[in-house]
């Protein structure tokens, strides 16, 4: 088969085999890249329309436990100058957020130890009393059932955790001996039985991934069935064990979008800030082929810089509200509109 046909099969039947991903993901060409844009945005159009959802992003902590070779804000990792926000710092996020017009507020961060379960919920059930027509999403780590399940009960809506790599092997390559593909699979499956939007995702272009790596990861993607999927370039960050390998293919993470869109219908897909870093117009090529999310960085100005998973991240300088209106015209210049509103999956 050709890689049309391989793309047309993918449409047709919503998956395909691991060796057929495999073989499209080594063997793409510029045409195929286009191909695969161009239906995955008729289908994203039809969906959705040409609305592109905006999240705001507020980033709490950068404190971890973990040492994820890849990640500048790993335990070992020095250099990097620690800040957590306050949960009234927080709250002001969110309060200049939805003077702005948000209706999502993100909060990720490290798995930081001192954001315990309780004050996890306490945060959210205030911006959820505060703001009970917002949405809100949490991105902070592996969790147990229970501990899930309390910010559920607070009012979480949404829960993001890549899966990073479904391959084993690979995942060990990346991350040290006590964090596993197996356990961070788990807590996908409980997000989603839990029944928040569940996004998962991976980087492309991790050190040692292969195109069966990839193959690996749709194929879980297909499994799991995720409201949302994160997927970026990885990119070195200077003080890592990675710093010396390469960066991810800006076209490989705009086909594999374009792939996820084909074989999810209506994921909720952001063109990433780590695409924005590799090209200038990243974000309008990921949305130009399937992408339908962008998050805006909502943190406060003086921890921005702080917050660095790998070198040249974009935007650290701008204001909030300057955000959302580069954002808006990026778009506008492409044919779509920004809407702020909660923009939850269509099975809600
Ligand atoms: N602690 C949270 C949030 C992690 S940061 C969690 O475990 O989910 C969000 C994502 O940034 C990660 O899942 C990872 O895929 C991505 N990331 C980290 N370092 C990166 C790098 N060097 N290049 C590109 N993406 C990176």
């Amino acid at each position: 088969m050709t890689n049309r046909e391989l793309i047309l099969k993918l449409k047709d039947n919503g998956v395909l085999s691991l060796s057929e991903f495999e073989t499209l993901i080594s063997s793409y060409t510029k045409e195929d890249m286009d191909f695969a844009g161009k239906i995955a945005r008729e289908i994203c159009d039809s969906i959705y329309g040409k609305e592109i959802f905006l999240r705001g992003l507020i980033e709490i902590s950068n404190y971890c436990k973990n040492d994820c070779y890849y990640c500048g804000i790993r335990r070992s990792n020095k250099c990097a100058q620690r800040y957590r926000l306050t949960e009234e710092d927080i709250l002001e996020c969110c309060k200049e957020g939805y003077a702005l017009g948000y209706r999502t507020f993100v909060l990720q961060g490290g798995e930081d130890m001192y954001f315990t379960k309780e004050r996890v919920c306490s945060v959210v059930s205030k911006i959820k009393e505060l703001y009970p027509d917002c949405a809100i999403t949490l991105s902070l780590g592996e969790k147990d059932f229970e501990e899930y399940k309390a910010y559920k009960e607070a009012g979480a809506d949404r829960y993001l955790l890549r899966h990073e790599t479904a391959d084993k092997e690979h995942y060990a390559m990346l991350h040290p001996e006590n964090l596993s593909a197996l356990t961070r699979q788990k807590c996908l499956f409980d997000l989603k039985k839990l029944g928040f939007q569940t996004g998962a995702g991976m980087m492309v272009g991790a050190p040692f991934q292969t195109p069966l790596h990839l193959a690996k990861d749709m194929l879980f993607l297909s499994e799991l069935r995720p409201q949302m999927v994160g997927i970026g370039p990885f990119i070195p960050h200077k003080d890592t064990p990675f710093k010396d390998k390469e960066r991810g293919s800006l076209e490989l993470t705009i086909f594999l979008l374009s792939l996820t869109r084909i074989m999810l219908p209506d994921v909720l897909l952001p063109a990433t800030t780590a695409l924005g870093t590799i090209h200038p117009k990243g974000r309008e090529m990921g949305v130009l082929a399937g992408a339908n999310v962008i998050m805006p960085n909502l943190s406060p100005m003086s921890v921005r810089k702080k917050y660095m998973l790998y070198d040249g991240k974009i935007s650290v300088g701008d204001e909030s509200a300057q955000s959302v209106n580069t954002v808006r015209e990026k778009m506008s210049s492409i044919g779509y509109e920004v809407s702020l509103s909660r923009g939850d999956h269509k099975s809600i």
